[in-house]
């Protein structure tokens, strides 16, 4: 889908959407067109449930002998309440319904904005932005076309007072978008395509962008003591892989600041290994890598819009497969950091495969901060639904900050506490560490950040449990149903919020 912007002038052809503030009032622009087609929206408002408020949507096929053919009137509430993500809802919507009609080429009209909080120019991108989003597919292995479902919508052209503002603006938006759909690609990827070495290989395409490549096999690993993520790919034909993403954008005297670093999970599939998962649904976990498939579509947004900033992404790369060398309950493994793990449920991989990552990252980057993220449990959906992804942080500082970013882009993140008592339950009776806690299904999402802690050293860290986010079975504005791409939009405004320009 193409994106324009424009003053504001009415078009002479095709689709337009034009904008009702609260109460039925009409923008200067509806009001015209209102009245050059003798009043017909005003009739077909009073015909219907159509108000004005955020949401509401009315289209009207327009009478003959009038340029365009059809008029979209967009509720959009009271002015001085709307927000960034109002806007991308808009775009979101419009795209939506115009697919719905068939409409091929739409002019939006934002006018009278009067006490909006947001400039014009950034309003107008954002409804674009929202457009991009919600015009994504994952449509790869469609082999026949299918031209009743396929998008009608082509372009969409954003009328503004300050155009080139708008245009400005949606450069980086842009870039964050391509982020977000290499993550919703990543995790929309069945598993017999996307494994560790061909997930690695997709990072690669980042270097065109500007970010340095590292990749490590399972040789290296095993010189490095990764005893922890190496038994959770043992199983597996796939060969386990950490990749390394380096984006180095601070420039001047920032240039040499220590990293900030973001790691991710990246099971490619979980089958929960020994302990093998039940069978239904099972294919979901395809997008147990959503962590890793979320770091590395941030790294391509930082890179896509040259962010200010030195950032570090590692995602570790495992399948968990059952097999005659897979992992047993009951076996004890050695971490990268020298503390010894007992196995007592081979499904609990993706702390481990973390454990191994997280240590290693502090280890070589002494970063700032970390924050991994991860489709750790699914307990964490019990507590928050599809809502909010968990957060857990050893930094009250680092934990607001990401919850302010989440409230400004509109991906919630919820915070849950964290204390020695539920440290207490990872303590093994012949280890150091146990991958389960001793408190049955009480407080898994919390049990799993306190197994993470033992391998951030003094690291301000927060994890973020997206187990209830990465996928979506409903279609919202911005996000179709499938792969959401969550955690990118969140931790790019993260980044730009407090790393850049200071
Ligand atoms: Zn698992």
């Amino acid at each position: 889908m193409k994106f324009a912007f424009s003053e504001i002038s009415l078009p002479k052809r095709n689709s337009l959407a034009v904008p009702v503030y609260a109460d039925k009032n009409f923008s200067s622009t509806a009001k015209e067109v209102d009245n050059m087609i003798g009043g017909m929206l005003s009739r077909a408002v009073d015909a219907s449930r159509f108000n004005g408020k955020k949401g509401d949507i009315l289209e009207v096929l327009a009478p003959a002998g009038t340029e365009v053919s059809r008029i979209i009137l967009f509720g959009m509430g009271e002015k001085n309440e709307l927000t960034q993500t109002d806007f991308e809802d808009l775009g979101g919507t419009l795209v939506r319904k115009l697919n719905g009609s068939g409409a091929k080429i739409v002019t939006v009209i934002l006018d009278d904005l009067g006490d909006c909080p947001l400039k014009d120019s950034d309003a107008a991108a954002r409804v674009a932005f929202g457009a991009k989003l919600c015009s994504y597919s994952f449509n790869r292995y469609k082999t026949e076309d299918d031209p009743a479902s396929e998008p009608s919508l082509g372009k969409m052209t954003v009328a503004c007072k300050t155009s080139s503002g708008a245009r400005k603006a949606f450069q980086d938006l842009e870039a964050i978008a391509e982020g977000v759909f290499m993550t919703r690609d990543l995790v929309s990827e069945p598993a017999n395509t996307l494994y560790p070495e061909s997930f690695a290989e997709r990072c690669r395409e980042l270097s065109s962008l500007g970010v340095e490549i590292e990749i490590l096999n399972e040789d290296k690993m095993q010189r490095l003591g990764m005893g922890a993520l190496l038994g959770v790919g043992q199983g597996s034909v796939r060969e386990s892989q950490l990749v390394v993403m380096r984006w180095n954008g601070a420039s001047g005297k920032k240039s040499s600041r220590k990293p900030i670093a973001f790691v991710g999970k990246g099971v490619c599939f979980d089958t929960g290994g020994i302990s093998l998962k039940p069978g239904p649904g099972m294919e979901e976990m395809k997008w147990d890598m959503g962590g890793a498939g979320t770091v590395t579509g941030l790294m391509k947004a930082l890179a896509g819009r040259k962010a200010k900033a030195n950032v570090v992404g590692v995602i570790g790369l495992v399948e968990n497969m059952p097999d005659g060398n897979a992992q047993r309950p009951g076996d004890i493994v050695t971490a990268m950091n020298g503390k010894t793990i007992e196995i007592l449920n081979t499904d609990a991989e993706g702390r481990l495969v973390l454990a191994d990552a997280l240590w290693y990252t502090q280890d070589r980057f002494e970063p700032e901060i970390m924050i991994d993220l991860a489709t750790l449990t699914g307990a964490i959906i019990i507590s928050l639904g599809h809502e909010n992804a968990g957060l857990f942080s050893n930094n009250d500082d680092l934990a607001g900050q990401i919850f302010d970013a989440g409230e400004a882009v509109g991906e919630g993140v919820w915070r849950l506490p964290m204390s020695k008592a539920y440290a207490k339950q990872i303590k093994s009776p012949i280890a150091d560490l146990q991958n389960i806690g001793t408190g049955g299904r009480g407080a898994g999402s919390i049990v799993a950040a306190e197994f993470l802690k033992e391998f951030v050293g003094d690291t301000p860290w927060a994890h973020i449990d997206i187990a209830g986010m990465a996928w979506s079975k409903k279609d919202t504005p911005t996000v179709p149903k499938g792969g959401t791409g969550y955690g990118v939009r969140l931790l790019d405004r993260f980044v730009r919020d407090n790393y850049e320009g200071k």
